[in-house]
């Protein structure tokens, strides 16, 4: 029956020291349907899409059954939560195993909302249906732009209620991911492990992700490199696209530089660095413009727990890690600029151009226009449409990226095409999200969900369709989004 799906596990992650984790199945579910699946990422991943939408295949996503060669575990990691320490762990995940795809690649299969763990503390292990529906939304849009992310394989609901300000219907999403190493398995790993045990889980993770590095001399310092590069491209393209992740704590911030953990996150519409969608930060944390800067916290963090792997003195230790962590400014600013260059149809690097993206950036703030949308109009040429249209600021800034266009050699048929590989048609907004969900999980209607998901898989695309699905309702109330 294994062959038939198609599933190939070899779980690495279950041979490391048994204090990482807990060996433990995932809690069954009471009468599991299929709600939604992800064929392409299916067949990607060498699995056969008719055997795994058959009864087996729905008790796999449930929870219910363990496929062959499986062997379910949870993880244990800390994590600064708001910037306060805490001992987590998979508390509602369940990692079924790594299973290896036909192209040699390595990757976890998860079960998120699949049961208590040792690391549940006080919570039920129990996931609903709307944040996981969200989940798979969000992280199959960051896929299709081409943002680095774990992936959604399945949702299944479990026919069970779960308690939470009401009753609502329980959920287990099938995640796949890279890997699920973060911030916080290392976190865990220096505070309440020993210095073997955080070099066992430094060398897999090299071995796992880096294997570019092993032959390197300092390669735990070349660790630190590698894992500072990606998130600086990776922080970079959430800027870019204007996704707020809304719960960057270190236990969600993984090690490959996937984004990961997709709960209260959104898309910023107004340009304002201010923006805050999740109800739980009050304090704008995580706010769009805090993002890049929490990313170096986080990765000081990071840096932190590789100290005693860096030099057996301490201090020289510490110049190390700084002399890595002063870097990512950098390395940030100029992924940010390349992208933003692209954005505006720019090819070649000028001196200028950060004064020419700042000033475009201020006018969205100060007249409080769309980011998106702006720059979809900017690649249409139907600024008319946006309320920047008109103002003096504007036709002077329109004036000086015209001028700075025409200093390149590319024609302006190659300058177009470039904005429209590089500035998304349509983004999952809010509004049509928020629809998506509420005829899911309260009709039971699927199609619209559907219908959006067909949407953003092309966000590219400037259709007539994507048009539609650009647009943004004017609404005086605040978007707030919740842990689910
Ligand atoms: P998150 O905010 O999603 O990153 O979760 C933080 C921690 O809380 C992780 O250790 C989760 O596994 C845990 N957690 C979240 N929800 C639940 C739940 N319903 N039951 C048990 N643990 C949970
Ligand atoms: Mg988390
Ligand atoms: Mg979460």
């Amino acid at each position: 029956k294994n062959n038939e799906v198609g599933w190939n596990f070899d779980n690495s992650y279950s041979r490391l020291p048994k204090s990482f984790f807990s060996s433990i199945n995932p809690t069954p579910a009471i009468s599991p349907e299929l709600i939604i699946f992800n064929s392409e990422l299916a067949t990607s991943l060498g699995l056969n899409v008719q055997e795994l939408q058959k009864e087996d295949g729905i008790e796999i996503f449930a929870g219910n059954q363990i496929p062959e060669g499986a062997s379910p575990l949870a993880q244990a990691y800390a994590g600064h939560q708001f910037g306060h320490f805490n001992m987590l762990g998979d508390g509602r995940a369940i990692l079924l195993g790594e299973h290896i795809s036909p192209n040699g690649k390595r990757i976890d299969i998860q079960l998120k909302g699949s049961g208590r763990t040792p690391y549940s503390r006080g919570g039920d292990g129990r996931a609903t249906l709307g944040p996981m529906l969200r989940e798979y939304i969000i992280s199959e849009a960051m896929h299709a732009f081409e943002i680095p992310t774990t992936r959604s394989l399945a949702v299944v609901t479990t026919g069970e209620p779960v308690l939470r300000e009401t009753e609502l219907p329980g959920a287990v999403l099938t995640r796949v991911a890279a890997s699920h190493i973060r911030v916080g398995t290392f976190q865990y790993a220096a505070n309440f492990g020993t210095i073997e045990e955080l070099q066992t889980l430094a060398d897999y993770t090299i071995e796992r992700h880096f294997p570019n590095i092993e032959a390197n001399e300092d390669k735990y310092l070349s660790l630190l490199q590698e894992v500072i590069e990606h998130q600086a491209k990776l922080i970079a393209k959430w800027q870019l696209v204007g996704f707020i992740h809304g719960v960057m704590n270190t236990d969600n911030m993984s090690i490959s530089g996937e984004t990961i953990d997709f709960g209260p996150c959104a898309f910023m519409d107004v340009y304002d660095p201010e923006t805050v969608f999740s109800s739980i930060d009050t304090q704008g944390r995580y706010s769009y413009g805090n993002q890049p800067f929490l990313a170096g916290w986080n990765l000081a963090r990071f840096a932190e727990t590789l100290l005693p792997l860096l030099h057996d003195n301490l201090e020289q230790a510490i110049e190390l890690a700084q002399d890595q962590l002063s870097g990512f400014n950098e390395l940030y600013q100029t992924n940010w600029l390349e992208g933003m260059r692209a954005k505006l149809g720019i090819f070649n690097e000028e001196a200028e151009d950060e004064a020419l993206i700042n000033g475009l950036l201020s006018m969205m703030k100060k007249y409080r226009v769309d980011y998106t949308n702006t720059f979809r109009a900017l690649t249409l040429d139907a600024m008319d449409e946006t309320a920047l249209y008109g103002t003096q600021e504007f036709s002077q800034w329109y004036e000086l990226w015209q001028a700075r266009l025409s200093r390149q050699q590319q024609s302006q048929a190659l300058s177009n095409q470039l904005m429209r590989d590089s500035n998304p048609a349509v983004i999952p907004r809010n509004h049509r999200v928020e629809a998506a969900l509420e005829a899911a999980v309260k009709q039971g209607d699927y199609s619209v969900m559907k219908q959006l998901l067909t949407v953003l898989s092309n966000p590219y695309e400037y259709s007539a369709e994507q048009t539609e699905y650009a647009k943004v309702p004017t609404s005086t109330v605040p978007y707030r989004t919740y842990c689910g």
